[in-house]
Formats: structure tokens, C-alpha cells, sequence
């Protein structure tokens, strides 16, 4: 197959970090299509999450729309561990 890579018109932003208070680092968030939220990659905490929000301010519904919306915009998604299965 032809791999064809056609992401030259927008130049696309690298991902959305935010500071992940469970992970204790700065961490690519990603948008989780299933729920409408935008988690981070590493633990799959929402930015809903209390002490998320706290961290990156997102108090400031502005500032949270912003946030997520470039979540979005970045293409990043959210996958989460997959179905359940044994392992
Ligand atoms: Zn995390």
C-alpha cells in the first residue's frame, strides 16, 4: 500500500500538553470521542477531573474551551485500554 502522507496544507500543532496531576508531569492530552472529553493520554484522567482543573485553570470555562477545542484541533484521540480482556 501506498502511504501517501497529505498533512502539508494546515500546519498541524503538535499535541496539547497539560500538567496531569496524576501522572505528576506534563502530559499530550487527547480527545475521547465515546465520552466528549479530553483525557490525558498517560492515565486517561478527564480535564473534568478536580485537580486537573485546578492545575491548568481551567476553572475559566473560556480557558477550558480553548484548551479543548485545540485538543481537538490537534487530532490527537484518546484511546483507552481497548475492551476488556484478560492480561
Ligand atoms: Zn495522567
Amino acid at each position: 500500500m501506498d502511504r501517501t502522507i497529505k498533512k502539508r496544507k494546515s500546519q498541524r500543532q503538535g499535541p496539547v500538553e497539560l500538567f496531569c496531576p496524576y501522572c505528576d508531569r506534563t502530559m499530550p492530552y487527547g480527545y475521547d470521542p465515546a465520552l466528549g472529553y479530553c483525557r490525558c493520554t498517560g492515565c486517561g484522567v478527564s480535564t473534568e477531573d478536580f485537580h486537573t482543573r485546578t492545575k491548568n485553570g481551567l476553572w475559566d470555562p473560556q480557558k477550558k474551551d480553548a484548551v479543548e477545542r485545540a485538543v481537538v484541533e490537534s487530532g490527537l484521540v484518546y484511546r483507552g485500554k481497548g475492551k476488556r480482556s484478560k492480561g
